[in-house]
């Protein structure tokens, strides 16, 4: 199995990092976690178009993880050959949210369909709305759901991909909970989102601050993963962007954790293989 990190940005625009998302690949299985900013540019960038994707899955509804869910969607209808659904998984309210993306495309589609012949049908996406604790099979990877603690954005869910005998977490945003507790134990590698609390700190502005209140910080991530037992914690989604240079520094506040700590620029990619027996 392996993990690209196709975005690994934030709200925050920044040139050199595409918005929340993250790639979950085994031999034949392709899965698409969040579609922030850029995400078809960086899928492309890794060698994957949207109809290669097996599946969609959102962690949550908030806009830098979903908006540009609709480059998605279009890219994967026009560039399939025949009709193809395309599944997008995710909390309740993901019905909405894609009723409303293809409502704001209607015109394109109106559009493509009445130039194209053998464009018939319009884009086929099929909603499965989760809750914590599901499970369900993508291709060849088992994948299970996992209550995070996000709030207010509720609800959101964290996700445990299993194949090719190893497991994958990608939390999304949040602050340690059980359910995020249940979810790592014993995976192999594990994927959050996190913030720099330090740097945060530094910066006046009453809005900027509330962002600690709902996602883990650095040393928080690191904690997680260490009463998990996991091999490899892969920090995302970085608040502030660490520009070159600046990782060892993010890398040293997870100094809780005893295992291998993995930062990166847009497009890093991680290997996950059983742990030497
Ligand atoms: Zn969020
Ligand atoms: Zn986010």
């Amino acid at each position: 199995m392996k993990i690209i990190l196709t975005g690994t940005g934030s709200p925050l625009p920044d040139p050199h990092r595409a918005g929340p998302s993250t790639v979950i690949t085994t031999a034949s299985t392709t899965i698409l976690v969040d579609a922030g900013r850029a995400v078809v540019m960086r899928l492309a960038a890794s060698g994957i178009i949207p109809p290669f994707l097996s599946a969609v899955v959102l962690t949550h509804l908030h806009s830098d993880h979903i908006c540009d869910l609709n480059d998605v969607v279009t890219t994967h209808w026009v560039m399939s050959p025949e009709p193809t659904d395309l599944h997008v998984y995710g909390p309740k309210g993901t019905a909405e949210v894609v009723d409303g993306l293809l409502m704001m495309l209607d015109s394109d589609i109106r559009y493509r369909m009445t130039h194209h012949a053998d464009l018939h049908e319009a884009p086929r996406v099929v909603v499965h709305e989760l809750e914590a604790g599901q499970r369900f099979l993508v291709g060849d990877v088992s994948v299970l759901t996992g209550a995070t603690d996000h709030g207010p954005v509720k609800p959101s869910l964290g996700y445990r991909f299993t194949g090719e005998g190893v497991s994958a977490v990608v939390a999304g945003d949040g602050v340690p909970c059980a359910g995020l507790d249940e979810l790592v134990r014993g995976a192999d590698a594990y994927v959050q989102t996190v913030v720099r609390e330090d740097l945060v700190r530094l910066v006046p502005r009453q809005r900027f601050n509330e962002i600690l209140s709902y996602h883990s910080t650095v040393q928080q991530a690191a904690n997680t993963a260490q009463r998990g037992g996991v091999q490899t914690l892969v920090l995302t989604h970085f608040i502030p962007a660490p520009s070159p240079g600046e990782y060892d520094g993010w890398r040293a506040l997870a100094s809780d954790f005893d295992g291998v700590v993995v930062t990166g620029d847009d497009l890093t990619q991680v290997s996950v293989t059983p742990p030497p027996s």
